[in-house]
């Protein structure tokens, strides 16, 4: 059995004290955050096979790149703010001065890494980060909260192993560190369309500097490049003109540049190329299918389908991909490699799923389809499979029924 912190027992009753402290929960909410987390240690055990026998998933990650979380601990910090109190009638929120945090695992110091996550306030970024923490890393986060925000994760400030720096990537930037996973750029369609050139000095600059970094402290990098349909052969079909090219072709550039540093100085990169992700913590307004969809259902208006509805996407669950992300830093491969969910949906099948999963009689309607909408996305992940032994283990539906979770949650703290 493996120890989480030296301080096992004081933890334990702050955790009680945190969790008893918001006592007025349905019985839902007491199974989520019930004696399984302080009894959790079980889930640290080096003999993780029996989690991952189960039917029902208990626990993300992988054993081999020392990433195993229960599921109850990373649902403890995200569906249930435990630094705040909403009170409806006043509509404010009161912030608790003294702060606790979740036990995070005691590392030897051969093994604690310092970890720089560049847009981790992000979505994808600060479930990163989490993982990262609770393995027991050294956390610092840099982000200039244009679509990142301090609450994903304001539970981590103040915390020894945490840093969190306001800073934009696209000024350069010097620190030491032993990794480095570049995540900073805006990825939703709205979102990085609302200043296209800014978009490109992200994914451009933003990367020269993570690389130069790298390259003066040889650290290994993560790339966070374009889309693509289909096998990492694949060379894209992007029009560079588009309303979608600042995202695209600063994505397809980074990985230029990337594997430049790679081949000229010897930098140790990886490079993961993204399919569509959703999960907690999505914002809800930035305009992306899966969060339009929910919140739509949520507050009973009708979903909006752009086109025919007949365009797919594959939709991967946020711990999957984080569990991919950590597997592949951790692996000695320097090609690209997939990272998504081949569980392909089209629009209008993925409007009915959500319409079923928030059990609501909400209608669906068209708008005009926007320039240049892919029309088929599906990730080919034999590579990832092959490489990293990995594949996304959460089936859609169950991970939209934690967004949808989550999302209702927030409405109902009024934060969204
Ligand atoms: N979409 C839609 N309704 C919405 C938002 C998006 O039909 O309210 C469509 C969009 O046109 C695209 C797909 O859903 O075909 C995925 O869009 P998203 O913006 O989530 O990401 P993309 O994969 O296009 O970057």
């Amino acid at each position: 059995m493996s120890t989480i912190v030296n301080d096992t027992d004081s933890t334990e009753s702050k955790c009680n004290n945190l969790m008893n402290s918001n006592n007025d929960k349905s019985k839902e909410t007491e199974d989520l955050y019930s004696d399984k987390i302080r009894d959790g240690q079980w889930f640290w055990n080096t003999n993780t096979e029996q989690i991952f026998s189960q039917d029902t998933i208990v626990a993300v990650g992988h054993p081999s790149a020392k990433s195993v979380v229960p599921l109850e601990l990373l649902r403890y910090i995200y569906l249930q703010p435990h630094d705040r109190i909403y009170d409806p009638k006043t509509h404010t929120i009161s912030y608790l001065q003294t702060r606790t945090y979740l036990p995070v695992k005691s590392l030897p110091p051969r093994e604690k890494k310092r970890i720089l996550v560049t847009g981790g306030a992000g979505f994808v970024g600060s479930h990163l980060v989490d993982r990262l923490m609770l393995m027991g890393h050294e956390v610092i986060v840099i982000d200039n909260f244009f679509t990142g925000r301090k609450n994903n994760v304001g539970h981590w400030i103040g915390h020894p192993n945490f840093e969190l720096i306001r800073h934009d990537v696209v000024d350069p930037f010097l620190i030491e560190v032993d990794q480095i996973y570049h995540l900073a750029c805006p990825a939703s369609p709205p979102h990085y369309q609302y200043n296209p050139i800014k978009t490109v000095k992200t994914s451009v600059m933003g990367t020269i500097n993570m690389l130069g970094l790298a390259k003066r402290v040889k650290a290994q990098v993560y790339g966070d490049p374009e889309e693509h349909p289909q096998a990492e052969t694949y060379w894209g079909n992007v029009n560079p003109i588009g309303p979608r090219a600042c995202y695209d072709e600063g994505k397809r550039v980074a990985e230029t540049l990337t594997y430049a540093y790679m081949n000229q100085d010897c930098v140790d990169v990886r490079v993961a190329r993204i399919f569509n992700t959703f999960g907690p913590r999505m914002n809800a307004n930035d305009g992306r299918v899966v969060s339009n969809f929910i919140m739509q259902a949520l507050k009973g208006e009708d979903l909006t389908i752009y086109g025919d509805g007949l365009q797919t996407r594959s939709f991967q669950y946020v711990h999957d991909l984080v569990d991919g992300l950590i597997l592949l830093m951790n692996a000695d491969y320097k090609e690209p490699i997939n990272l998504g969910n081949p569980d392909e949906y089209t629009i209008r099948e993925f409007a009915e799923l959500i319409i079923n999963e928030v059990n609501t009689s909400c209608k669906i309607k068209t708008l005009p389809a926007p320039k240049d909408d892919p029309k088929k996305r599906r990730p080919d992940i034999r590579r990832a499979e092959q490489i990293l032994g990995w594949k996304p283990r959460w089936p859609v539906k169950q991970g939209i029924g934690e967004t949808v979770k989550y999302f209702q949650r927030q409405l109902e703290a009024g934060l969204i």
